[in-house]
């Protein structure tokens, strides 16, 4: 198994914490999980499969998987529920399969029964040939299954960070996965066909309240005024996506103070002006000319909303970075002779790693947060520090069971970065 944080890898959780663990059906009523099952009859289980044996390669365990479903108590994230606001919050969504994955015959081999909860059924095989599931279950805060729309998403992740960036705070949203799994339609908006919503995703729904926010009661007095900039980080350089794609240095002070030289930073009057500029950027983020061979797969998206004070020195008040970053599978693949793509995957691991470690350092309250470690870090150095800053990672999951091991990596490793957060007397 290809796992991209193997070096510092731990020892599963002991299972009294309720985190990830393979289960058994009647293993769910233990723990504070809310999952709940009920034993089906036996004269029910033998009547499936009577049609179409042949018509799907994974038959089997297509039907152990929907005889375990049928076990499974859903309970339905609720829009008008209440979203407690945390400093670190990590949440899980599956995108529904797509049209080839059905056409394929794909099988779905992730459930998300509600209450933060998600389990990969992962096929397995004894060695008599007897197939058998690996039940895993995770525990997030917030589990999205396919049916959840964009809307929904943005309410328990982002939405609260909005907030906290007019208290003062620096707020960033990370959307983690593999290519493929949704990162860039809950982000960037949903596509309909090649063209995509702007104004139907997290970018868009963050930048609408940034403007309700700016007019309310409590922050008029403020006195701020909303900037937008939009680049992208490939191969640890980064790229103006509001400039076309003008190659930008990132410097740093005698105080640490992280700088990108000469980044557009767009003053904007309404919400619409921000979508425009995301339409621009991303389309200048899948064109253009300077990073030829760097399709979005393998580089991040960063949008920053800033607040600033109409100072003489428009002095920095809020920050909110949102981030699409770049697929996952690609800090895994080391199969490849090209060194161009060599030197790129050991990019994006280290700046995936740096990530996880810099997030983690956030949840501990510790002096040392590793932000040397890659560009991504570095530019986002002072989200990770202060009492007010705040962070909410959405890892992406495709559905299929040909993805299911870049599934269980997107799904540790956002486990990984929630492990401090509840239970921080651990050490890392
Ligand atoms: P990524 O950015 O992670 O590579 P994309 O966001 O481009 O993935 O998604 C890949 C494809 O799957 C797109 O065609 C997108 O519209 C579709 N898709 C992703 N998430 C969903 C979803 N939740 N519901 C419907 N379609 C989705
Ligand atoms: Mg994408």
């Amino acid at each position: 198994v290809k796992e991209n944080d193997e070096p510092e890898r731990m020892p599963p959780p002991p299972a009294v914490k309720g985190r990830r663990k393979s289960v058994a059906p009647p293993e769910l009523h233990k723990g504070n999980k809310r999952l709940s099952c009920v034993a089906k009859p036996l004269d029910m289980q033998t009547k499936r499969g009577k049609f179409g044996e042949a018509s799907r390669p994974n038959q089997k365990f297509y039907e152990m998987i929907q005889d375990f479903r049928e076990t499974l108590e859903v309970i339905p994230l609720s829009s008008n529920g209440s979203v407690e606001p945390q400093r670190i919050c990590v949440c899980v969504r599956k995108r529904p399969l797509n049209k080839q994955e059905m056409n394929k015959k794909e099988i779905d081999v992730v459930s998300v029964p509600g209450q933060g909860a998600l389990l990969v059924h992962e096929p397995r095989q004894k060695v008599d040939l007897t197939k058998y599931l690996d039940n895993q279950a995770f525990q997030f805060d917030y589990s999205f299954d396919e049916s959840a729309t964009n809307d929904l998403v943005y309410k328990f992740t982002a939405k609260p960070l909005v907030q906290s960036m007019f208290e003062g705070g620096m707020a960033t949203c990370f959307a983690y996965g593999q290519t493929g799994s949704g990162k860039t339609h809950t982000m960037g908006g949903d596509f309909t066909g090649k063209q995509q919503n702007s104004s139907k995703g997290i970018y868009a729904f963050a930048a609408l309240e940034v403007f309700a926010l700016l007019n309310h009661r409590r922050f008029s007095n403020l006195d701020l005024s909303v900037y937008v900039s939009f680049f992208e980080i490939y191969n640890g350089k980064v790229y103006d996506l509001l400039n076309k794609k003008a190659k930008l240095r990132v410097l740093e002070d005698e105080r640490q103070q992280v700088q990108v030289v000469g980044l557009e930073e767009v003053c904007v009057s309404t919400a619409e002006d921000v979508v425009k500029l995301i339409q621009l950027g991303s389309s200048c983020r899948t064109s253009g000319q300077t990073s030829a061979n760097a399709n979005s797969s393998r580089s991040h998206a960063v949008l920053q909303i800033v607040l600033r004070r109409n100072d003489r020195a428009t002095t920095l008040h809020g920050k909110f970075s949102l981030v699409d970053l770049a697929g996952n599978e690609r800090g895994t693949d080391v199969s490849s002779n090209d060194r161009n793509t060599l030197v790129e995957t050991a990019e994006i691991n280290r700046s995936l790693l740096a990530l996880k470690e810099c997030i983690r350092s956030l949840g501990k309250n510790s002096d040392h947060i590793p932000f040397r470690m890659s560009t991504l870090t570095k530019v986002l150095r002072d989200s990770f520090i202060g009492e007010k800053s705040r962070t909410c990672m959405i890892a992406m999951v495709s559905p299929g069971m040909a993805s299911c091991e870049y599934t269980m990596n997107t799904l540790r490793y956002a486990d990984r970065v929630k492990e401090l957060n509840c239970n921080s007397a651990s050490s890392a």
